[in-house]
């Protein structure tokens, strides 16, 4: 029997094929849980964008010029359904995946969303356990969707939060939406359970600097963790600049200004987040006040433990946030070859990309000048989630 080759592309973005073989089913990976890439990096932790619409605007994601009224969105139709989702999901698990992260777009404008996190609570990794499954949100639906979240077996929530002062947090978002609302949310989730809560705040230089120490300050002490991210250029419609960048470094010396920080161990490997603790009067971490992390992908990269992929609303595998291309899974999903078992040639297809993965953008960015590197097209954030 002639073995049938079908070639993956990234619809959106031409010229970028898929070799072969992974589709070729003489050369079939199975899955065995010890996955990993061309750097010996394990395949442990998908983030599943479940839209690509969003009720905010932020400037450093999806600026309003450019994510207007006319902006086309996917339909409806194109969008992987739940039971997609939980089959593409249930592929990877078996290749390795223990973390499951929900984001968009906004997670929680898609209808229904606890039926997904059921379904993905049944499912259960290589050696038997459940699966960590998290969201990210900008909050403002979680105060309404809290409790049923966690009944349909959501872990965690990580809330973005870029400043206390409203006016700043609209000028962030772009669509005056008051920080009551998502601190209200933060409370609820806490309340129904779905904590340590993570807060993040992206820190553009020039625009909510100062809004640092006011959010220590709010959440020391409260269990939630706050972390700070380097403003990144993400996609290709943010404007970003170097210059509006403030390094994580000097956000920690900002902060030991006035409440003093100790460096804590990862607390887990590929970790992106650098540990701070607040500490007592002797320089030691006092747990009951809580701790803080700097995500800084542009000054210190952290691309040698990144063991994550991106899946979009529409079906396709990104390998890196700055990637420009992504592999199209769901016509495989949607039409097997016939008389081929789809979801073992969809395992063996995770399989051969994952293999022949070497991102690590961030470790590249200062070498890449803007119009050689991936000077192109990276995939905008808002499409594959952070
Ligand atoms: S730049 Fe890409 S490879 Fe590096 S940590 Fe980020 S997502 Fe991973």
């Amino acid at each position: 029997m002639s073995e049938r080759v079908i070639p993956l592309v990234d619809q959106r973005h031409t010229g970028f094929r898929t070799p072969a073989a992974a589709l070729s089913t003489d050369q079939l990976i199975q899955p065995n849980g010890l996955l990993t890439d061309t750097l010996g990096r394990p395949l442990s932790d998908l983030r599943i964008s479940v839209t690509d619409r969003c009720n905010f605007r932020c400037s450093y994601c999806m600026p309003k010029e450019i994510f207007d009224k006319d902006y086309a969105y996917l339909p409806q139709s194109a969008l992987l359904s739940f039971e997609e989702i939980t089959r593409v999901a249930k592929v990877f698990v078996a290749h390795g995946v223990k973390k499951l992260r929900l984001t968009g777009g906004e997670p929680l404008l898609r209808k229904n969303l606890e039926v997904l996190i059921g379904q993905l609570s049944a499912l259960r990794t290589v050696d038997g356990q459940p699966l960590d499954i998290t969201l990210t949100t900008n909050g403002s639906l979680l105060a309404r969707k809290a409790h049923a979240l966690k009944a349909a077996g959501l872990k965690r929530v990580t809330v973005s939060l870029d400043g206390l002062d409203d006016e700043v947090f609209r000028r962030m978002n772009d669509v005056d939406f008051p920080v009551r609302d998502v601190l209200e949310g933060i409370a609820a989730a806490r309340e129904a359970g779905l904590g340590p809560i993570k807060v993040n705040m992206v820190v553009k230089r020039g625009t909510n600097e100062h809004e640092i120490l006011p959010m220590a300050r709010h959440f020391r002490g409260t269990g939630t963790v706050l972390r700070f991210i380097e403003y990144m250029d993400v996609g290709a419609t943010n404007g970003w600049r170097m210059d509006e960048v403030m390094p994580s470094a000097e956000v920690v010396q900002h902060i030991q200004s006035e409440l003093p920080l100790v460096q804590l161990e990862p607390s887990a490997p590929g970790e992106t987040a650098e540990r701070w603790g607040y500490a007592d009067a002797n320089g030691h971490h006092d747990p009951a006040l809580g701790e803080i992390g700097v995500i800084s992908s542009v000054t210190q990269a952290f691309c040698r433990d990144c063991n994550r992929a991106r899946l979009s609303t529409e079906g396709k595998l990104f390998l890196c946030l700055f990637a420009e291309n992504g592999y199209d899974l769901r016509s495989l999903i949607r039409q097997p070859p016939e008389g081929q078992d789809g979801d073992a040639l969809l395992a063996s297809a995770i399989g051969h990309i994952w293999q022949g993965r070497g991102d690590r953008y961030s470790e590249l960015r200062a070498t890449l000048s803007p119009d050689t590197g991936t000077g192109g097209r990276r995939v905008e954030m808002s499409y594959i989630g952070g």
